[in-house]
């Protein structure tokens, strides 16, 4: 019999109030592995846990924020516990191999303790003020009830990186996570839920945290349009971050937005080559190339060109896929059905409308025991033109669109020439050209000599143009999203002064 989980809504576990539910199955071993049946959430459910986190709010931002880090430094604690347990669990549930997945808690765990510290210091500012025996100050104040909707990719470092400062802050959460990966999901609140208790005792808030399962068109929307919900935090697809921009936004809440990418590495004639090569294999098929600042594009110097494919496709086709929590696995299969039939369909679009030149991949893997899974064979695309939908579009997994360049000026136009700007990477030893590139590249992570991916948990995270709205997540940024400017003038002067008009 396969697991029941239930939403958690003011402290108790319960049902949706419908009653429906869905199944959970492992990407590699779909007809075998079932992982739960979850509660598929009405509107309903979401207005009683906007409710509660509602009232929760109001004890919840007079709890000191010190006291509230020391919280998180339990949840950071109980994570690093059942860290293996947890990767375990995210790799069955959505199939990137267990180092990865080891990965995806450490930076939940590394942000659990950031936020902990960071509970003692929120630092405000105070300034001078204008006039005599008078004080300015300012201080960060919370918001209130937060709403969080979170992708499949990063089952848990992505809903910590929301959830931990916002709690820190003093705001408090109804969270939605991605229908693929509901157990991680639950793991996580279960874990906040339990820290709330040991360490406030029988000062105890429930609603603080809350988990509503379900369809985004239903409970993701009933969030975003929620007039008691203050502020909407969305990691996803463009599409419907522009939908949540529409109708959050519509409403005046305070809207962070982390969306798609189309990064890309370039490769100089200068570059360590064999150093270029690890990273694009790590860049492009890790995770199965399901990341938002997966390498999709390589944009490879033309004295290079032919040599860097060639190793680059003998690696790649000794790449060996399988069930990510089986040790010699280096690639896991797509996400679900539909994931791996959408990068098929543009593998297609590659062939037929863009008649670019596909050099492996490009099929089903279904050998032996991968046909109990949604595996794709890694896949390259050479001599793909700038403006090609291969090279504009995200894909989302293990497809690589090679494009020649021919200088360093070349190399970041190509770059810089699609709608999206979260990651890059360029791999030279001519330090003129690396500064050059950190300087012109328009996108909110560039990495030298390194691959597109491996962003750290106190540095800033986010992107340019229509890979968000500006805000960024991660380090000591992403508490200006969670938190409101609070400024207090205190006159101690015993009369009436009037800036601006009395000193001038
Ligand atoms: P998605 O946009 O389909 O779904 C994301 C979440 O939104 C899910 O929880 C889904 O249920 C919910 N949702 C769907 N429709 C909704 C609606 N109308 N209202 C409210 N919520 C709704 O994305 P996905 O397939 O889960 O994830 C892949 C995408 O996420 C890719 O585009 C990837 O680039 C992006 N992503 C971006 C970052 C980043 O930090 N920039 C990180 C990881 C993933």
């Amino acid at each position: 019999m396969a697991e029941k989980f239930k939403n958690l809504i003011n402290g108790v576990w319960k049902d949706s109030t419908e009653g429906n539910t869905f199944e959970n199955r492992n990407p590699a071993k779909w007809n075998e592995d079932i992982i739960g049946i979850f509660p598929s959430s009405t509107k309903e459910d979401v207005d009683e846990a906007v409710a509660a986190a509602k009232a929760a709010f109001e004890k919840w931002r007079l709890i000191p924020a010190p006291k509230r880090g020391d919280i998180l430094k339990v949840v950071g604690d109980r994570m690093s516990e059942r860290k293996d347990e947890i990767a375990f669990e995210m790799t069955r549930e959505m199939g990137k191999v267990f180092a990865e997945t080891k990965g995806d808690v450490q930076e939940g765990i590394d942000t659990a303790y950031y936020a902990a510290s960071e509970g003692r210091r929120l630092f405000g500012y105070n300034a001078p003020s204008e006039l005599q025996n008078k004080m300015n100050l300012s201080f960060r104040v919370p918001i209130g009830v937060g709403g969080f909707i979170t992708p499949w990719n990063f089952p848990m470092a992505i809903p910590t990186w929301k959830i931990f400062p916002a709690l820190v802050c003093g705001n408090t959460c109804v969270f939605k996570p991605a229908e693929l990966t509901p157990k991680t999901a639950a793991t996580l609140i279960e874990i906040i839920e339990a820290s709330i208790k040991e360490v406030l005792g029988k000062e105890y808030i429930p609603g603080v945290v809350n988990i509503v399962h379900g369809k985004g068109r239903i409970v993701g929307e009933a969030i975003i349009s929620h007039p008691d919900v203050d502020l909407i935090s969305f990691t996803g697809s463009t599409l419907v971050g522009k939908r949540i921009n529409e109708v959050a936004g519509g409403d005046l809440k305070r809207v962070s937005l982390e969306l798609g990418g189309k990064n890309a590495q370039i490769v100089m004639n200068d570059a360590d080559t064999e150093l270029a090569l690890e990273a694009v294999l790590w860049g492009a098929f890790g995770t199965t190339g399901q990341r938002c600042t997966a390498t999709s594009r390589l944009i490879l110097h033309k004295d290079i060109y032919d040599d860097f494919i060639k190793r680059l496709t003998e690696k790649v086709n000794k790449l060996k896929l399988g069930y990510g929590n089986e040790p010699e696995t280096q690639i896991g299969p797509c996400v679900s059905e539909s994931q791996r039939q959408s990068v098929h369909d543009y593998v297609k679009i590659g062939l037929e409308e863009d008649k670019a030149n596909m050099i492996c991949g490009g099929e089903f893997a279904t050998d032996g025991e991968l046909s109990d899974g949604w595996f794709y064979k890694p896949t390259i695309f050479a001599d793909v033109k700038p403006g090609m939908r291969i090279e504009q579009e995200e894909i989302f997994g293990p497809v690589l669109s090679v494009i020649k360049c021919s200088d360093l000026d070349d190399a970041i136009r190509i770059l810089n020439g699609t709608k999206y700007g979260l990651s890059s990477s360029i791999f030279t030893k001519n330090v003129n050209d690396a500064f050059k590139a950190i300087r012109d590249i328009k996108a909110g992570i560039t990495y030298v000599n390194g691959a597109t991916i491996g962003a750290e948990a106190h540095m800033p995270f986010g992107g340019v143009k229509q890979t968000g709205n500006g805000h960024r997540e991660g380090g000591w940024t992403v508490y200006d999203f969670y938190t409101e400017w609070k400024v207090v003038y205190i006159d101690y002067s015993g009369k009436l002064q009037r800036a601006q008009i009395d000193n001038y």
